[in-house]
C-alpha cells in the first residue's frame, strides 16, 4: 500500500503537465515551460490587446465619408493604392473594401509607413495621408472638418481613419472588427476568478471606450504606441501586480516577454508565439481561465506528491534501518 500510493502520485505530476501540453487541442492551452504553469495561478491582472485578441482580427471596411468634393470612388481608389503597400490589418480591410465595391486601386508613386499612426504617399503628384489624427498633425494638416463625424463612428466602437489629399482633409474611412463570440464569457469568468482586465490599444480613446463598455473591461489605455506596450506592463508590475499579457501581433512581442506570463493567440503571428510561454491554440480567451485553474490544480498536485514522497521516505528509511525489528521483527528491503 505505502509503496503503491506515493508512486501513483509521483507519476501524476508529469501526467498533469502532459494534459496541459500533449492534449493541447482539447484544452486549447499550450504551456512551454513549468514556470509559467506555476506563475499562472498568481496572476491578478490580465493585459489584452484588442485586435485579434478580443476581436476576430479580421476588420471590415464599414463607412466611407467624403468631404471637399471628393467622390467615394476617388477616395477609396487612392486609399487602397496606398494601403496595398502596408501589411497592417487595417490596410487589408481597406484594400478588400475597395475591391468589393468594384474600385481599382491607383498606383502610388511613393509610400511610407508611420508606426502607430498610419501611412503616407504620393499619387498623381499629390500628397496622400491615411491614418489617425497624430499623422495628420505631423504633416500640418487640419482635421477639424471631420472631428464630429469621426467621434460618432468611434462611439460605435469602429476604428475611424482620416484621409487627406494634397494637404487637405478628403474624408473618413471606418473599419470594424467584430468582437469574438467567446470574449464576453471569457471576461466574465476571469472576473469571477478575481482577475482584473486592462486593455491596451493603439486605437483612439473613443473607440477603446466603446469596446471596453461593451465587454465590461475594468480599465484601458488608448493611443499606446507599439513600443510603449511593454512599458505599460512594467508599470503595472511596479505597482505589485502579477501580470499576464495576451496578444497576437508583432507589436505585442516585447510586452509578452515583459509580462510574468506571456500568452499568445495561436491564430496570431509567429513572433508573438515565440515571445510568449503560453499559447492559446485556438485563440480562444476562455483558455486563460482554464490555464489559471489548471495551474492551481497542478500546484496542488505537486504539493501532494511532495508530501507523500516525504512521508514515505520518513517512514520507509527508519523501517529499512530496522527500528521496528526488535519489537515486530519487521524489516524492509533497502531497495524498496
Ligand atoms: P493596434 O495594433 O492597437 O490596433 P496600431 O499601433 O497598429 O494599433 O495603430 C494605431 C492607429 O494608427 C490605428 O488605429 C490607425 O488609426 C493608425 N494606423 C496604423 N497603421 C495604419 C494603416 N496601415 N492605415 C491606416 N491607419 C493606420
Ligand atoms: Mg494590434
Amino acid at each position: 500500500m505505502i509503496i503503491a500510493c506515493p508512486c501513483a502520485l509521483v507519476l501524476a505530476t508529469p501526467m498533469s503537465v502532459m494534459v496541459a501540453t500533449g492534449k493541447g487541442a482539447t484544452f486549447g492551452v499550450l504551456f512551454m515551460d513549468a514556470e509559467s504553469i506555476e506563475t499562472m495561478r498568481l496572476v491578478d491582472t490580465l493585459v489584452v490587446d484588442i485586435t485579434g485578441t478580443l476581436t476576430e482580427g479580421r476588420p471590415q471596411l464599414t463607412d466611407v465619408i467624403t468631404v471637399n468634393g471628393w467622390s467615394e470612388e476617388e477616395l477609396l481608389s487612392v486609399a487602397a493604392g496606398l494601403e496595398r503597400n502596408s501589411e497592417h490589418p487595417l490596410a487589408e480591410a481597406i484594400v478588400s473594401g475597395a475591391e468589393d465595391r468594384g474600385f481599382e486601386p491607383v498606383k502610388s508613386e511613393y509610400f511610407e509607413s508611420h508606426t502607430g499612426r498610419g501611412v503616407s504617399g504620393k499619387i498623381s503628384g499629390q500628397q496622400i495621408l491615411l491614418g489617425n489624427k497624430r499623422l495628420l498633425q505631423s504633416f500640418g494638416v487640419s482635421s477639424d472638418d471631420l472631428e464630429r463625424k469621426v467621434e460618432n463612428l468611434r462611439a460605435e466602437g469602429k476604428t475611424a481613419m482620416y484621409v487627406a489629399i494634397g494637404a487637405k482633409a478628403a474624408g473618413i474611412l471606418s473599419v470594424s472588427d467584430p468582437i469574438k463570440e467567446t470574449s464576453a464569457e471569457a471576461i466574465d469568468k476571469l472576473h469571477q476568478a478575481g482577475i482584473r482586465i486592462v486593455m491596451l490599444t493603439g486605437d483612439n480613446q473613443g473607440t477603446a471606450n466603446a469596446v471596453a463598455d461593451k465587454l465590461g473591461i475594468d480599465d484601458f489605455v488608448a493611443e499606446v504606441m507599439p513600443a510603449d506596450k511593454a512599458r505599460a506592463v512594467k508599470e503595472l508590475q511596479e505597482k505589485g501586480k502579477v501580470v499576464a499579457m495576451a496578444g497576437d501581433g508583432i507589436n505585442d512581442a516585447p510586452a509578452l516577454a515583459q509580462a510574468q506570463v506571456g500568452i499568445a493567440m495561436g491564430t496570431g503571428t509567429d513572433v508573438a508565439m515565440e515571445s510568449a510561454r503560453v499559447t492559446l491554440v485556438k485563440g480562444d480567451l476562455r483558455g486563460i481561465v482554464r490555464a489559471a485553474l489548471l495551474s492551481k490544480a497542478t500546484m496542488r498536485n505537486i504539493k501532494q506528491n511532495l508530501f507523500f514522497a516525504f512521508i514515505y521516505n520518513a517512514m520507509g528509511v527508519p523501517i529499512a534501518a530496522g527500528v521496528l525489528y526488535p519489537v515486530f521483527g519487521l524489516l524492509l528491503s533497502p531497495m524498496i
